[in-house]
């Protein structure tokens, strides 16, 4: 398949001069660059959970389509009945939800009606047949009624023709309930965004093959592949390479053939093994961003055959926190979706910290008793950190001095999507 190439070639390049570059003006840079990527396809709704729309979802009918009875129980015209006691006379036959009442129920009369049934035309009101009395032919109950009461409008729920979500909007199991009661039956969607995953050194191995005490598992690979499949991208595993740059060269290509958008994690620096820098520098598109983040070495940005490459550090850690910080919304916007960062909650901190003003710091927290405890060790190697975790907490640029009862952004995993 061929791709229009959708990004200039120039198009991670920093302005000139900054040394680290503030979080913010990094994501403000990303954001203004990339854009909407894939193409798009129509589904039934049913088929639809967590896809992006690529057009508004408009009501193709009101909700309830007519006005209809809340619960069982008998319509009538409500203001005829004031304080007292009240004798109505039934009409012959009844109105039940898919099986309508075919006439006008005459005034000072009464209809049977059942749940989900059309209120019948002549009444507006429904009494509760637990609220009356039933005589031969009659029901008898207390006055005064509301009007209105245990009757849904017609359209008082959504109008047709509202816009019920806007292009850009991922869909949720109570969105495709929505879609189908306002008979939407399929949509345009955006096509998944498709991540390409590597991982890159010579001491990875696969965690169930042997490895030699001069080797590692391969722990970034599985951990992003299941995190892009969360935010609602389609991963493709590219597997693990050495560090030799013809093999690297080689995943590169396919990676971007098969793929919207490669991360990559291992070899981004600029030592003798940091190939994948090496790689992307000679496209001449690379820019080897100096983030002023923690956990987080230089990212590497480039474009491998017009395909955007995250370049992202090796530590497991560090490659979370680039990835649900920088590279999240990027694969956002990749996909149709909207610019998003989540916001998070201010809640007191339960620890002590002092960090360097001018560089955003991301620890790994959960909330205990109403507050944010952080994982006892910074180590970016400390993977059981992040399972010990439910989230980050993520200390502004200016922050220095953290105590107890301080407020600090707590992000939930659940709030980046994973
Ligand atoms: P690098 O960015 O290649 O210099 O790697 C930094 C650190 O992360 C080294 O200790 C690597 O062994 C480790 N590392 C790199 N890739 C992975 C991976 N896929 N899984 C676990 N650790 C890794
Ligand atoms: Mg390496």
């Amino acid at each position: 398949m061929t791709k229009p190439p959708p990004l200039k070639n120039d198009c991670f390049a920093l302005p000139p001069g900054v040394h680290w570059t503030p979080v913010d003006e990094a994501l403000a840079l990303l954001q203004s660059r990339m854009s909407g990527v894939t193409e798009t396809e129509d589904l039934l709704v049913a088929e639809a959970l967590g896809r992006v729309l690529a057009e508004p979802a408009v009501a193709e009918r009101s909700h309830p389509p007519h006005a209809n009875c809340a619960v069982d129980g008998y319509a009538l015209k409500g203001a005829q009945y004031r304080d007292g006691v009240h004798r109505v006379p039934l009409c012959e036959g009844r109105s039940a939800a898919g099986q309508p009442f075919d006439r006008t129920v005459p005034d000072s009369h009464a209809l049977r009606v059942l749940t989900g049934a059309n209120l019948p035309e002549g009444t507006d009101t429904v009494i509760l047949q637990e609220d009356v009395h039933l005589e031969d032919g009659h029901i008898a109950f207390n006055g005064p009624l509301k009007i209105g009461a245990n009757a849904r409008k017609a359209g008082e729920d959504v109008q047709a023709g509202e816009t019920l979500f806007p292009a850009g909007h991922r869909l949720t199991p109570a969105d495709l309930g929505l879609l189908s009661a306002t008979g939407v039956g399929r949509v345009k969607l955006h096509k998944p965004l498709r991540v390409a995953v590597i991982s890159t050194g010579d001491e990875l191995a696969e965690a169930w093959a042997v490895a030699s005490d001069d080797q590692i598992y391969d722990a970034n690979r599985p951990m992003l592949l299941a995190a892009i499949k969360k935010l609602g991208h389609e991963p493709i595993d590219m597997g693990r390479m050495p560090d030799q740059r013809d093999v690297l060269k080689d995943g590169l290509t396919r990676a971007a053939q098969e793929a919207d958008v490669i991360l990559t994690s291992g070899g981004a620096s600029a030592g003798d093994e940091d190939h994948m820098s090496a790689l992307l520098n000679e496209t001449g598109t690379m820019a080897l961003w100096r983030i002023a983040i923690k956990p987080g070495r230089p990212l590497a940005l480039g474009l491998w055959e017009n395909t955007p490459v995250f370049g992202l550090p090796g530590n497991p850690v560090a490659a979370m926190v680039c990835t649900l910080i920088l590279a999240r919304p990027v694969m956002r916007l990749m996909a149709g979706q909207s610019w998003d960062i989540p916001e998070g909650l201010m809640l007191p901190a339960a620890f002590t910290k002092s960090k360097k003003a001018g560089r955003r710091e991301y620890l790994r927290a959960r909330i205990r008793h109403g507050q944010v405890e952080v994982f006892p060790s910074e180590g970016s190697g400390r993977i059981s950190g992040l399972s010990w975790a439910d989230g980050l907490v993520e200390l502004s640029d200016q922050a220095q001095d953290i105590a107890p009862g301080t407020p600090v952004r707590y992000i939930s995993y659940a709030d980046f999507g994973l």
